[in-house]
């Protein structure tokens, strides 16, 4: 290949055939426009267009291509741009329009160039229909928005639910919502236990879970919680501080499918636990007032045999006492029917007073008693159960003593005591009743010289149906004693005794005196 400086000389092609075709076949519109706007020439694209000939465009003003709205403007525009031409684009950032022969209206860029021509300054415009690019501008902006509104509306939807998340956990009962790290580290945390205990999650956030729980509560939780993030879901118990919790705790999954975080929901269950062992203790004491039931009954079958025995006997034998000498023996036996009958009357008031007591249904009436009245009335009423020969001795330090307790609880225990002493006594013994004022008690003693209770057999005194070795034969249910501690307890006080075999007995009812 040769070598050949480029010339007009060395030229083989015209430049003018080399330009017209060029001009025509060039993508975007070409014009030449002279000073006072006539278009000089317009090259074939403009003709595509615009839908004017090249004829039809040589020699019109250049007005006619622009839309009728900005005409006046672009005239003005025309004429700075002649006192200083140069190359540039022209309404740079603004959305030009060109208008085509049949006034339709489409989107243009247009660069403008100038030349000199035998001192006649020309325009230069090269027009681009950006039609398409305009579309699809219009487009990606379109798209965009939709993106935007979108982004949006789904920060919108996330916030919300976020909200709708919080406010469900924030509201949790009784408990937390918690999601922890692998370090045990707060994730989130939510819940009407935190704000109980004056903590808010902002406080708990990024902190650690243990930091929270005793020493061995936390050692407890940690291997639990370990195994959580071996994909075990568990639940279990702790106790803080007399409180109840149950843990509840499963695996997050990511969406990689490894378990970087867990859900904890904790529960406090104090309540609950405080009703299991309410129900725990009703059960209990069902079971015990069944087991005194059957204890009862098995008592009683054995108790009820001898004064129903002495009653029908008795009965049996007044019928055959028909004359009216026999009237002694009959008053015999008719009284005799009678203490059977009052025997039987005071089993089934004990266990009515037992049970009473147990089922919690016995209230204390406090009144005022004046002390040395109601042991004389007792004593007096009292009088007709005493065996031949015994004697009740009342001593009362003061002329008047008095207390505030429910008449008929210290009545009933009283009884029992006298009849006690009375019944493990021999006939013509002596039984003391004395009252004790000292400075911190009022004091009831009973003292008997009776058989006494068997030393190794004391500690099961009180004890319900306990009977001791040496009264076999003597009628009892082994009721009263456990029933006196109960009536003397109630009313605030304690009872106490001391006994010999063989020599006799005291019991003390004592209450302390307020204030
Ligand atoms: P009960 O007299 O019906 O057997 P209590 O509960 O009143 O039942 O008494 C329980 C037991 O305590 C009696 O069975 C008896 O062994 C003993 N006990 C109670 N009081 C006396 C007393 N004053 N003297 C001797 N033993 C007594």
């Amino acid at each position: 290949m040769s070598k050949s400086t480029p010339s007009n000389s060395g030229l083989r092609v015209n430049p003018e055939a080399f330009y017209e075709p060029l001009f025509d076949s060039a993508g975007e519109g070409i014009l030449l426009v002279d000073q006072k706007g006539d278009i000089v020439l317009a090259n074939s694209r403009m003709t595509q267009l615009f839908g004017y000939t090249k004829e039809e465009f040589r020699g019109s003003n250049v007005s006619i291509l622009i839309p009728a709205e900005i005409r006046e403007r672009h005239h003005g525009h025309m004429q700075t741009y002649f006192s200083n031409p140069h190359a540039r684009s022209m309404g740079k950032g603004l959305n030009l329009a060109a208008e085509r022969k049949d006034g339709t209206q489409f989107p243009v860029e247009i660069s403008l160039n100038h030349f000199e021509n035998n001192g006649e300054s020309f325009a230069i415009a090269l027009v681009t229909d950006i039609t398409q690019r305009k579309k699809d501008h219009d487009k990606i902006l379109e798209l965009n928005e939709l993106l935007e509104r979108k982004v949006k509306e789904r920060t919108e939807q996330l916030a919300e639910s976020q909200r709708l998340y919080s406010a469900i956990a924030r509201n949790f009962p009784e408990g937390t919502i918690n999601v922890f790290d692998r370090d045990l580290n707060y994730i989130f945390v939510e819940g009407k236990e935190l704000y109980k205990l004056g903590v808010t999650n902002e406080i708990l956030m990024g902190s650690n879970y243990l930091d929270r729980l005793p020493k061995e509560v936390g050692d407890k939780v940690k291997t639990y919680l370990d195994e959580v993030f071996e994909g075990i879901s568990c639940t279990f118990q702790v106790e803080i501080n007399n409180n109840y919790y149950e843990l509840d705790a499963v695996p997050l999954e990511s969406s990689e499918g490894d378990i970087r975080q867990i859900l904890v929901v904790e529960k406090n269950i104090t309540k609950n636990k405080a009703v299991e062992n309410e129900i725990r203790k009703a059960l209990e004491k069902e079971k015990e007032l069944n087991t005194l039931k059957s204890r009862f009954v098995s008592m009683a079958s054995h108790e009820f045999r001898t004064p129903l025995g002495t009653i029908l006997s008795s009965v049996s034998l007044i019928a055959r006492y028909t004359s009216s000498e026999d009237q002694p023996k009959r008053d015999k036996h008719i009284d005799r029917i009678k203490h059977a009958i009052n025997i039987l009357t005071n089993i089934l008031n004990d266990f009515l007073s037992l049970e009473k007591l147990e089922a919690g249904k016995v209230k204390v009436k406090s009144e005022p008693i004046d002390l040395n009245q109601f042991c004389e009335s007792l004593i007096n009423d009292f009088s007709g159960v005493l065996k031949n020969g015994q004697q009740i001795i009342f001593k009362c330090e003061l002329d008047e003593m008095h207390a505030f307790l429910d008449k008929q609880m210290l009545s009933n225990a009283m009884l029992n005591l006298l009849t006690n002493a009375s019944k493990y006594s021999d006939e013509d013994s002596t039984i003391w009743l004395t009252l004790i004022d000292s400075a911190e008690a009022l004091m009831i003693e009973v003292k008997d010289e009776g058989i006494g209770i068997p030393e190794d057999e004391q500690h099961h005194l009180f004890e319900r149906f306990f009977r001791a070795q040496n009264v076999t034969n003597i009628q009892g249910t082994g009721l009263g004693l456990n029933i006196v501690k109960k009536y003397v307890e109630i009313m605030g006080g304690s009872i106490s005794f001391e006994s010999q075999h063989g020599v006799g007995s005291v019991f003390r009812i004592s209450f302390p005196k307020i204030g």
